[in-house]
């Protein structure tokens, strides 16, 4: 037991009990290792408890005026649910003193006291409570402790989250910067081949090609981590309108065609259904796409590549129109969503993308293989992006591959129409 001064309260409308109690324990009551405080009644008792003292103990009669002990016993929890009482009744008064164990009392004494038995009743019971306290208080601290280190993380993460902000911002104004003069050296190579031609053209052309395709290749990649840029600090934002997917579709087929006949692969379009015009943000779709296809050219060689479209009012089962073993149309119905929707599916029979490299090619700045980078070219930004505007327009993204097995993307995107 601590050293710290422990206070019982008596309830008890025997006014004879207090001297009683005063007496026997006077040696423990004057080295201030035991205080009583007394009360007539449960009322009495329970003005004591409210008031800021804290009691350790109570010991209590059970039958009394005003409140009886087992009522009193029933507000010790609201109170202080870590203190516990020794009940006293008459001996035989077995009832009550059931009840008052049901109500929680950790003990019972009987009448007449017996002191010595109060004594190792008191004992007990001041043990027990102050290792409830003593619990109780090691659980507050460590409570403490959680809030402190959350507060701390939180902060954290906020400075995280400037850091990173700041971060998107410059590169989001350095990409701005570049592109002014990239744009100057674009603009005057294409004036200079136009001279060239006149005067040395085996000797100038093919390096203003040069200069030219690094140029566009430069910008491409700024535009792209300007993009993602303006995603990560949430400056992109939607504009619908009224678009026509199949004339949107033409013209990426028209752009991915070169490099496609370069791998000389076929390039397919499968309409499921007729998807009309639609309301949505053409110049993301396109984005979206065009990545999707430019990858689908750029890792398949002497192949095909397949771009199945399919418009979905949210309600109708997809009809699977291809399933028969010679034509191999990936099942839509994966993306399948409970709001009207069109759905593209990009595949393709080029080298694959092996299972653990599924989520892998979503972030930012990966490649499956960094021999490939020398390869193929790339700086791993494309599907990162077009992820990004997905969500962006609350849509997904999907992979389906296996090393040189090929591979088929799934872009589902929401959809109002016109
Ligand atoms: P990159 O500019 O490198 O193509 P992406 O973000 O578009 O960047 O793609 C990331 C990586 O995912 C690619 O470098 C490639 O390794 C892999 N990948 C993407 N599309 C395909 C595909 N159709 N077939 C095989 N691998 C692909």
């Amino acid at each position: 037991m601590s050293f710290s001064k422990k206070i019982i309260l008596v309830v008890d409308d025997e006014l004879e009990l207090e001297r009683l109690i005063k007496q026997r324990l006077r040696k423990r009551i004057r080295t201030q290792e035991l205080d009583f405080l007394f009360a007539h009644n449960g009322s009495e008792a329970l003005d004591i408890l409210k008031s800021s003292k804290r009691i350790d103990l109570i010991l209590t009669d059970i039958n009394m005026p005003e409140m009886d002990g087992l009522t009193l016993l029933g507000f010790i929890p609201e109170v202080d649910p870590t203190l516990k009482a020794v009940v006293v009744s008459a001996y035989g008064d077995m009832k009550n003193i059931r009840t008052a164990m049901n109500r929680g009392a950790f003990d019972f004494l009987t009448k007449p006291i017996d002191f010595q038995d109060l004594e190792i009743t008191i004992n007990k019971t001041l043990k027990f409570v102050e290792q409830v306290r003593e619990q109780q208080h090691q659980i507050r601290q460590a409570h403490k402790q959680r809030q402190l280190y959350l507060q701390e993380l939180i902060k954290a993460k906020e400075i995280a989250e400037k850091a990173n902000y700041a971060k998107s911002q410059f590169i989001a104004n350095m990409s701005h910067e570049f592109r002014t003069p990239l744009n100057i050296i674009i603009g005057n190579s294409e004036l200079l081949q136009a001279r060239a031609q006149k005067s040395d053209p085996e000797y100038f052309i093919p390096r203003l090609d040069k200069i030219k395709n690094s140029s566009w290749h430069l910008l491409n990649l700024f535009n792209d981590i300007l993009d993602l840029s303006k995603m990560e600090v949430g400056e992109l934002e939607i504009y619908q309108e009224n678009t026509e997917i199949s004339s949107l579709i033409e013209e990426l087929i028209t752009n991915v065609r070169p490099l496609s006949e370069k791998n000389n692969n076929a390039l397919e379009v499968i309409y499921l259904n007729n998807p009309g015009r639609i309301l949505t943000d053409p110049t993301k779709m396109r984005q979206i796409l065009l990545n999707l296809l430019n990858n689908a050219c750029k890792f398949t060689e002497q192949g095909t590549v397949k771009l199945i479209v399919q418009k979905s009012d949210g309600t109708a089962e997809i009809e699977d129109k291809f399933n028969s073993p010679s034509t191999t149309i990936p099942d839509l119905g994966q993306h399948q969503r409970t709001k009207p929707s069109i759905t593209f599916q990009v595949s393709d029979t080029g080298i694959g993308i092996s299972q653990e490299q599924h989520s892998k090619i979503f972030q930012p700045f990966s490649q499956v293989d960094e021999s490939d980078t020398r390869k193929y070219g790339g700086a791993g930004l494309g599907l990162a992006i077009a992820k990004k505007l997905c969500d962006l327009m609350g849509g997904q993204i999907t992979v389906d591959s296996e090393l040189g097995k090929g591979a088929t993307f799934t872009v589902s995107l929401p959809i109002e129409w016109v």
